[in-house]
């Protein structure tokens, strides 16, 4: 298929201040990845792994290096301004409604800001795009005359929705899009978001902590660790055959609704906390977390390895570890 996005060797780091002086935060450290048309793929990862740094820097909401192309195009080296018209490619959706919906106007002004910025429709012809978005993400078209704090956290983030869309983007970037609200409303808001797929052709960054709703909505899966991709792949293969310890760890945490099942694994436990970004681990970044740490790990940064299913892990393990690839970890867990 068509790839929408595609990023190589992207890298996003900040100054920050520590104990008095200024150092840098390596945020971002190298990030391949590809969207391709139609798909979802999923991001997954800890909390401070970078998953959101990435999303505003594919938005190019904040300054990045290496490359990124929208539909083949390298957009890396637009500046904020040549990079709005863009914009109509790839939107966003966030965790909390109000980062996109001004309190303050009514959702149909909320919704038309886009189209006054990037188009030239007249205000009828934007009345009637904003009905049509409106119907699109399920909502009656009169709630255009009404305010955000009027609506259900599930309704305020239909109408984020509908501004995210109201453009017609090729992508939407989805960062924690459906964390904040309880399990029926998420599972209303995702099916929103498949038949959007669906319906008007979009593709989906689908970041997420929650494992079980990256694995329901995703075709691909990355998990990023301090900032890196470490591991990535088919969905199915990446939950049924994890082949980088960090995946296995992450996928131990989730709960196995099958008692038995659950007796039979044996738990892999994460220890300790993400490093410190400011200053990251040599060889591979997880060495001082691993359960299955070797001496090269702590001195050399893993290449990528094609994993049998799909996908690549960066991973010691598959390459100079004392077993092949996926029966190494199978047979220690
Ligand atoms: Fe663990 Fe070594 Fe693989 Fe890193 S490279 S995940 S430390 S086994
Ligand atoms: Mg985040």
């Amino acid at each position: 298929d068509k790839i929408v996005m595609q990023t190589e060797d992207l890298k996003v780091s900040f100054p920050v201040r520590r104990a008095g002086h200024s150092t840098t935060v390596q945020a971002v450290r190298g990030v391949d990845i590809t969207l391709r048309a139609g798909e979802t793929l999923g991001l997954v990862g800890e909390s401070g792994s970078g998953k959101s740094t990435l999303a505003r820097a594919l938005m190019r909401l904040i300054p990045s290096e290496g490359t990124v192309k929208l539909d083949g195009r390298d957009v890396s080296g637009l500046k904020p301004g040549a990079f709005r018209k863009e914009r109509k490619r790839i939107q966003m959706v966030f965790q909390d409604p109000y980062s996109s919906l001004n309190p303050s106007l009514t959702v149909g002004a909320s919704i038309a800001e886009p189209l006054k910025v990037h188009t030239k429709l007249s205000a009828a012809e934007r009345a009637e795009r904003i009905s049509e978005v409106l119907a699109l993400v399920g909502l009656n078209a009169d709630y255009a005359d009404r305010y955000p704090d009027e609506f259900s956290g599930g309704q305020r983030q239909r109408v984020a929705i509908a501004r995210a869309i109201v453009l017609n983007p090729e992508i939407l970037v989805c960062d924690e899009a459906v964390s904040a609200l309880d399990v029926s409303t998420q599972n209303q808001v995702i099916n929103l978001l498949e038949e959007l797929r669906d319906k008007i052709g979009l593709s989906y960054l689908f970041i997420s902590h929650d494992l079980a709703v990256v694995r329901h909505i995703s075709d691909y899966v990355a998990v990023m660790y301090l900032g890196e991709i470490v591991e990535e792949g088919p969905v199915d293969r990446i939950f049924g055959a994890a082949a980088h310890p960090y995946t296995q760890v992450l996928l131990n945490a989730v709960p196995v609704p099958d008692p038995v099942a659950q007796r039979a694994t044996t738990k892999l436990l994460l220890r300790g906390d993400i490093p410190d970004p400011t200053n990251p681990p040599s060889g591979c970044a997880f060495h001082q977390r691993c359960p299955f740490a070797m001496e090269i790990c702590a001195q050399k940064a893993p290449p990528k390895v094609e994993i049998p299913g799909g996908g690549v892990a960066k991973c010691h393990l598959h390459t100079s570890g004392p077993v092949l690839a996926g029966r190494a970890i199978s047979s220690l867990t």
